[in-house]
């Protein structure tokens, strides 16, 4: 339902949990967050409000700079802890946040069990976790246009790897995406209203649009992976 993505200078926890507060309005079920915190994945996930996942987080949470969160209205999976996002592969070396509906995630899911993949929730967003993991040879962005060429549906994710660390892929098909553009750190997000307390300089990002962003740059191409040149769309409007 709700996604935000953060890379750059300041600890993302609160900006990810300040920014799926500006989606709350949107009506969610469950929120959780995902930081690269010194070689792992530390994800923290809560079912019910944000105040739930603040209170889970406590004071003492990563001081990590790169991190994904959402907040999830559940359509395949009740609402629940394990169902939660962010989803992530067996070993937890990527992890993935997801609005939309992956039609074929049953078939995929299939073939993934076949191959020796365990899965811990009932959502049709953990396919996209084991796939990125399963199609990963060095190089995020490769996996993730792998898995972008194998899955029928709608969506807007964002994948982060402890493998291939220090950037954010992210990608859209039938539902919105936007990338926030700050000095030496970057957004993601479903909703511009997520980040305008820190950028009013975004790329929206198109149908059949991804996008990698680390902390210098902001690269966006097709899902053949052909450059794209986009506008700056500068946000008058206040939230
Ligand atoms: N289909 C996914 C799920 O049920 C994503 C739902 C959403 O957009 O929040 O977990």
């Amino acid at each position: 339902c709700g996604i935000v993505g953060y890379i750059g200078k300041r600890t993302a926890i609160p900006v990810l949990v300040e920014g799926l507060k500006k989606l709350e309005y949107r009506g969610y079920d469950s929120a959780g967050v995902a930081v690269l915190d010194q070689q792992k994945i530390v994800v923290s996930k809560s079912v019910g409000k944000l105040v739930a996942l603040e209170e889970e987080l406590g004071e003492d949470f990563s001081q990590s700079c790169i991190g994904i969160g959402h907040t999830r209205w559940a359509t395949h999976g009740r609402p629940s802890f394990v169902n939660a996002h962010p989803h992530s592969d067996c070993k937890q070396d990527f992890a993935v946040v997801h609005n939309g509906i992956i039609e074929n995630y049953l078939e995929l899911k299939d073939k993934l069990i076949e191959k020796g993949h365990q899965f811990v929730s009932e959502t049709d967003t953990e396919v996209l976790a084991h796939l990125v993991e399963d199609f990963y040879e060095g190089d995020l962005k490769e996996a993730v246009r792998k898995v972008l060429a194998t899955i029928r549906g709608s969506y807007a994710m964002v994948v982060l790897s402890l493998r291939d660390p220090d950037k954010l892929v992210a990608a859209r098909k039938d539902s919105p995406m936007v990338v926030g553009l700050g000095d030496g750190e970057f957004f993601v997000a479903s909703d511009i209203t997520a980040i305008l307390n820190y950028t009013r300089k975004v790329y929206i990002l198109d149908d059949g649009e991804m996008v990698v962003v680390t902390k210098e740059e902001v690269k966006i191409t097709d899902f053949e992976g052909n450059p794209r040149t986009k506008e700056v769309f500068d946000v008058k409007w206040d939230a």
